[in-house]
């Protein structure tokens, strides 16, 4: 598969490195790295980053917080790591702008396809922050939504585990993994690879995932440039 614009989607919860929360400068940086070092080859990359590392509406919630202002909150926390990483990749020389689903100017541009593609096509990094813009909703429906959207050619799941396998590999020892798996397989065998939205949005408008291990220096690139490192979900 030739990849000439990917909407790359980081976990929050992977940025806190060894941290029990909060951003870890040392990731941060390694992935502002990786994205300079792959962004060099020529592809376009969105990026659609978490916000577990600081704040989740749903576990919000479970501690008393009103659902809807929780869920503001993580979409916020999103913002924190988009500022973050921007601010990262200009440190490595790589123009980058953040736009924002919700009007909060100067923070971040008002965030509309068309602008979007324009800084794409300059050479900017695009980071897309403050997911959908709506409650009860993830990043990860956020990374379909805005993949579909900006025309990706696939979504570039960046995870601390290395592609989908046949169980929790981390949970069990005999768990085997997929190099190709079909959306309907994900949903036959009850796999997480995203939340249900998410996969379903994927699944609807033929958006191709790459699942990969981003957490090990130079997979980016290496799943970019054709490696066989992590699984393909496709229709
Ligand atoms: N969120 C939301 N709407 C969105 C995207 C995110 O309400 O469109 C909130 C939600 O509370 C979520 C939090 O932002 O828990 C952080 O996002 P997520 O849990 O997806 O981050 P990750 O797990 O990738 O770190």
């Amino acid at each position: 598969m030739q990849f000439n614009r990917i909407l790359l989607k980081l976990s929050g919860e992977s940025l806190m490195g060894d941290k029990q929360y909060g951003i870890d400068e040392k990731r941060l940086q390694e992935y502002a790295e990786q994205i300079y070092e792959a962004a060099q080859t020529g592809v376009q990359i969105g990026v659609v980053i978490g916000g577990g590392n600081i704040f989740r509406g749903l576990s919000g919630a479970t501690k008393g917080f009103d659902r809807v202002k929780g869920d503001q909150m993580g979409m916020l926390a999103t913002v924190i790591n988009s500022l973050a990483l921007s601010s990262a990749l200009t440190a490595v020389g790589q123009e980058n702008r953040v736009f924002t689903a919700v009007r909060m100017e100067p923070v971040g541009e008002l965030y509309s396809k068309w602008k979007a593609i324009e800084s794409l096509e300059r050479g900017e990094i695009a980071i897309l922050a403050a997911g959908t813009g709506n409650p009860f909703f993830t990043t990860d429906t956020a990374s379909a939504l805005r993949g579909i959207e900006i025309e990706a050619d696939a979504m570039f799941k960046g995870t601390r585990v290395d592609g989908v396998y046949t169980a929790d590999p981390e949970k069990d020892p005999t768990a085997t993994k997929f190099k190709t798996i079909t959306f309907d397989e994900v949903y036959n065998r009850g796999l997480k690879v995203m939340d249900l939205t998410a996969t379903t949005m994927c699944k609807e408008n033929n958006l191709s995932i790459v699942v990969f291990d981003m957490d090990s220096y130079g997979n980016l690139k290496r799943v970019l440039e054709g490696e066989d490192i992590g699984t393909l979900v496709h229709v």
